[in-house]
């Protein structure tokens, strides 16, 4: 099964919900940041968040989901945009393994209090950005708050990682219900019911849940319309010319310093840990290059 998401609208028009399978590009973000286990499972439940919040949106704006706390795993990023792209990573990607009382890994203790912001990114417009206290540090009740507080929109996200025994991610997904102006008091006590029974999202992906089998859990008893579903993956928009932009922006005096240290200047992408190296010769191209414009 591949990883993608879906929206749909119950034919009452009382709900929106969402749901998603991550499995894929979470692991591709294990990889690409060698996360250890508690800080595989924050990046993820981070970048399964980033693609629901990011599902809302314009097409062609973005959106980045920033949780600062002050635990060992610093702050965690992820950005996403409303085609099912998105990125992120972590202060410390390999942060001891952390389990709390029930056994499972301890997000919370590694995200520690602080704060959530979500930055809505539009090319016409300045960046909108809407921040909450962090109420738990496990990401979904979290993201819950933020929907509930700062947007004031009931809602209820649910967030799931599981982490194999080889580091590998084995699970990933998510789901956002929200409550839409109208929704009955019957409504509201239906959907209650029903999050009550939920789980484990991780489980649910684990033994082969599609989003929408997730979906008829959630919305059971009531019928819905799929309106939106889209292929999600982890890609990252870095590029071999945006690289040299910010080697230029350090300045001559620093280009030279870093030449004469190190013989190159060497840029890497926090958020795939791709790494562009610059030789002296193609800077001072890109250099006269610049001063020729
Ligand atoms: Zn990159």
């Amino acid at each position: 099964m591949e990883d993608y998401l879906i929206r749909v609208i119950t034919t009452n028009k009382e709900i929106r919900a969402l749901a998603v399978r991550s499995t894929d590009l979470v692991n591709e973000g294990q990889k690409r940041h060698q996360t250890t286990p508690v800080a595989t499972a924050a990046l993820g439940r981070t970048l399964t968040g980033a693609l629901l919040v990011g599902s809302l949106i314009k097409s062609g704006d973005e959106i980045i989901l920033k949780i600062k706390g002050d635990g060992p795993i610093g702050t965690i990023v992820a950005d996403a945009n409303q085609e099912g792209e998105v990125r992120g990573y972590v202060t410390n990607p390999n942060i001891k393994f952390l389990k709390n009382k029930a056994g499972k890994l301890d997000v919370a203790r590694a995200v520690g209090k602080g704060q959530l912001s979500v930055t809505k990114i539009n090319r016409f417009k300045d960046p909108y950005e809407g921040k909450v206290a962090l109420v738990s540090g496990e990401i979904a009740e979290d993201l819950t708050y933020y929907f509930t507080s700062s947007e004031q929109i009931p809602s209820a996200v649910g967030l799931g990682v599981l982490v194999d025994t080889d580091l590998s991610v084995k699970a990933a997904g998510g789901f956002l219900i929200q409550l839409l102006p109208d929704a009955s008091d019957e409504t509201i006590e239906r959907l209650e019911e029903n999050l009550k029974k939920i789980k484990s999202v991780s489980k649910m992906i684990e033994s082969g849940f599609t989003p929408e089998e997730l979906l008829d859990k959630l919305l059971e008893g009531f019928e819905y319309r799929l309106m939106a579903r889209k292929d999600v993956v982890y890609k990252c928009r870095c590029s071999r010319e945006r690289s040299s932009e910010l080697v230029l922006s350090l300045g001559e005096e620093e280009i030279k310093k870093t030449l004469q240290e190190q013989g190159q200047i060497e840029v890497q992408c926090h958020f795939c840990n791709e790494k562009y190296r610059f030789l002296e010769e193609e800077i001072n191209e890109l250099m006269s290059n610049q001063s020729a414009e």
